[in-house]
């Protein structure tokens, strides 16, 4: 048996690897079994063709030896099209176990019905309509961050229909039970592929899951019972969190059409930087400078610290470089107690130019 896969796929020879994909995923939605005017045959055919040209090494022996590429074992070597459809039956998902190679393009629509819906995860048919969930950045000051602050965020997003309540019906008319499912929200529908019929259950089309249905759609949500709108969400801002803190906020995302649960809110925190604090987890390092006479002398010095400036002894003959431990003084533990510490860095200012007594003082100290 020997087959050109390149007209099969309709590509020629030269088709870079993404042509040979986009014409797999065109042909297969074309010849799915299940659909209408769908062809096995062909359907079968053309996988075939995709698991040889898809796979760069496959293809390279399929152009070498081309018409006895079958019977080296080339590509019937792994193929078990039963093996195949089993997993796709079963839910999809570990193709890459078995020896089929899609070159990581996503099936899922196109067997997305074969499987019978089950690929999702198995969600149940309210779950299917759960509302999305947002992703927002929020920008703080550092010290926002580090003691924690009440931010307020508006944003775009669907929420609870107010005209109905979320019931979806136009208030004052009635809600009956739906006809199609009987109430279930589930229909079980009866697929005829090539290997065989089996049952599916899939959320009702009709009522979206609810198994009721209104006489008479709300107006203002067009019977979906979410309408999309601003909405200002107060964000509470623990202590101690850091750049790139996310918070999960559940269920503030968007709200679910048709009854479905509504997704959660992701804040993600962007800390700005301050020029007098260095940050390294929960402790925070200030630098300070003091002069060489300071330094040499001790003196009593001024520091900026998270809490307000605080006065600190510099004993004498402090180094250069010198860290003074202020314990618990640092950032606050997350969800926790105690705080990190704060170093003052000692940084000592030599003078650029001396007067001329200035000069004549040192001079005598150096002796
Ligand atoms: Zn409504
Ligand atoms: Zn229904």
């Amino acid at each position: 048996m020997s087959k050109d896969y390149y007209k099969v796929l309709g590509v020629d020879k030269i088709a870079s690897t993404d042509e040979i994909k986009a014409a797999f995923r065109k042909l297969a939605h074309q010849h799915h079994p299940d659909k209408e005017g769908g062809n096995e045959a062909k359907f079968k055919e053309i996988n075939e063709a995709y698991q040889v040209l898809g796979n760069a090494d496959k293809r390279q022996k399929y152009d070498q030896y081309g018409s006895t590429f079958d019977q080296m074992g080339g590509f019937g070597g792994g193929m078990n099209w039963e093996d195949f459809m089993q997993k796709a039956r079963s839910g999809g998902g570990g193709f890459s176990n078995m020896n089929f190679d899609f070159g990581g393009l996503d099936l899922g629509d196109i067997f997305g019905d074969f499987m019978g819906g089950g690929g999702r995860g198995g969600r149940g048919g309210r779950q299917q309509n759960y509302g999305e969930d947002i992703q927002v950045d929020l920008s703080l000051e550092f010290k926002e961050a580090v003691f924690g602050v009440k931010k307020e965020i508006t944003l775009y997003k669907t929420v609870k229909c107010g005209h109905c309540h979320g019931n979806m019906a136009e208030p004052g008319t009635r809600i009956t039970i739906c006809a199609t499912c009987g109430g279930q929200g589930r229909v079980t529908r009866v697929q005829r592929t090539f290997i065989g019929s089996f049952q599916s259950a899939a959320t009702c089309p009709d009522c979206h899951g609810e198994g009721k249905k209104a006489d008479k759609p709300c107006v203002d949500c067009h019977g979906q019972g979410v309408v999309k709108q601003k909405e200002t969400i107060s964000v509470e801002v623990p202590a101690g969190v850091e750049n790139g803190t996310t918070l999960k906020m559940d269920s503030r995302g968007n709200a679910g059409a048709y009854g479905g649960g509504a997704g959660d809110l992701f804040v993600q925190l962007r800390v700005k930087e301050d020029r007098r604090f260095e940050r390294e987890g929960n402790d925070v390092y200030v630098n300070k400078k003091i002069s060489f006479v300071e330094a040499a002398i001790g003196a009593k010095i001024e520091v900026d610290t998270l809490d307000g400036v605080i006065e600190l002894n510099v004993p004498d003959g402090t180094q250069p470089g010198t860290k003074f431990r202020l314990r618990g003084k640092g950032v606050p533990y997350l969800r926790s107690s105690g705080r990190g510490d704060l170093y003052v860095v000692v940084e000592v200012e030599v003078p650029k130019r001396l007067s001329r007594r200035q000069r004549k003082l040192l001079e005598d100290f150096n002796e």
